[in-house]
């Protein structure tokens, strides 16, 4: 297969396992973004595929051949980490040019190289500036050039815009994921932030406890999160319990849900509707009941919360779509099956 292949890749430090047993194809020319809380293993991953860690057990393949065991800098990549600085006493043009001087290449390709990838980073003209006049976004997208100098096979980011404010960073996300695809290059970035993975990847790799929960297309881990972990940590959603009355019809709150059924063999389970599912209607029969107990306006959305006997749910609307509600009101919640997606605890 062209592209990368993690086949069982685990990381053990002493007894601790950082990743487990990993499996994940990455197809030539994708982008992949790992994400996931905290400690649960994304980085580790990550520094396995650059090689600067070296698995307890699996094999790491890119385009057929295990490297595994290849030193770092034999394996083909781009990095940008936030170890790897730019080196402040040079220019924005020798920092882009340095792997290919260190490579021996021709200073002539050198330079039509550098020019090149300033103006892919929308820096034409900016090859003699010192880097330290730079912003914190030019800076970045020079520490992406120099990672494309060498044109490699694998690009390979570690948090690479959590130093930038919000603004710059939502710009850059557009950014890199359009200049990723202008090379069509195999990238894979690490990330906390799941609205930065939604942005840019073809795959979003949501990590937990060492281990991959789930690994689609950012639509589908939205739409059809695998399990409660995948729901709750992808955007916000409204979780409740379901569980099977004596006649097997799966019941929420006392109320049986027609069309929605548990997972075979299960009598407990969880459901997540995303607050835009969640439509209000006047109390009543088929519906969960329960009462407003507050309205956030945001301007361009507007979220009610609804209290079910002492479980809260929020249902989000734009301004045109706003439920006729107030807080204290006594309404309907009606849960469709289309909306349910129903999840092993
Ligand atoms: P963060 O988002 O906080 O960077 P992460 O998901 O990238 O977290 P890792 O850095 O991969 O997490 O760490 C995974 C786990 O492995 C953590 O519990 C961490 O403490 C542990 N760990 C990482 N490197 C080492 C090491 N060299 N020695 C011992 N434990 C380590």
């Amino acid at each position: 297969m062209s592209g990368l292949a993690l086949n069982t890749v685990t990381k053990q430090f002493g007894s601790f396992t950082a990743v487990d047993n990993v499996q994940l194809n990455v197809p030539h020319g994708t982008f992949v973004c790992m994400l996931g809380p905290s400690g649960c293993g994304k980085t580790t991953l990550l520094r396995m595929i650059a090689g600067l860690d070296t698995p307890t057990s699996g094999a790491i393949v890119l385009d057929g051949a295990d490297i595994t065991a290849t030193p770092t800098h034999k394996r083909d990549l781009g990095m940008v980490f936030q170890s790897l600085a730019l080196f402040p006493h040079l220019t924005v043009g020798e920092n882009i040019a340095y792997p290919l001087r260190i490579r021996g290449v021709a200073k002539e390709t050198q330079k039509k190289r550098v020019d090149e990838l300033l103006s892919m980073i929308h820096l034409t003209g900016y090859a003699d500036r010192p880097v330290n006049k730079l912003s914190g976004g030019q800076r970045q997208r020079v520490a992406i050039a120099r990672a494309l100098a060498i044109s490699p096979k694998l690009f390979l980011l570690d948090e690479p815009l959590s130093a930038l404010d919000a603004k710059l960073r939502e710009a850059m996300q557009v950014e890199l994921r359009q200049l990723q695809q202008q090379l069509g290059i195999t990238t894979i970035v690490v990330t906390h932030d799941q609205r930065e993975a939604m942005t840019m990847a073809d795959t979003v790799v949501v990590m937990n406890g060492g281990q991959i929960r789930q690994a689609a297309s950012p639509i589908e881990i939205y739409r059809r999160p695998a399990d409660r972990f995948v729901a709750d940590f992808i955007g916000s959603t409204n979780l409740l319990d379901i569980e099977a009355d004596s006649a097997g019809r799966a019941v929420v709150l006392g109320q049986a849900v027609e069309g929605v059924a548990l997972p075979e063999g299960l009598t407990k389970a969880t459901i997540s509707v995303r607050p835009e599912d969640v439509h209000l209607t006047a109390p009543g029969v088929g519906a969960l009941n329960g009462k407003v107990t507050f309205i956030r306006d945001l301007g361009g959305t507007i979220e009610t919360f609804v209290d079910l006997s002492g479980t809260q749910v929020i249902a989000v609307s734009t301004p045109r779509e706003r439920p006729a509600v107030n807080v204290g009101q006594a309404v309907g919640v009606k849960l469709t099956p289309d909306v349910c997606v129903v999840l092993k605890q």
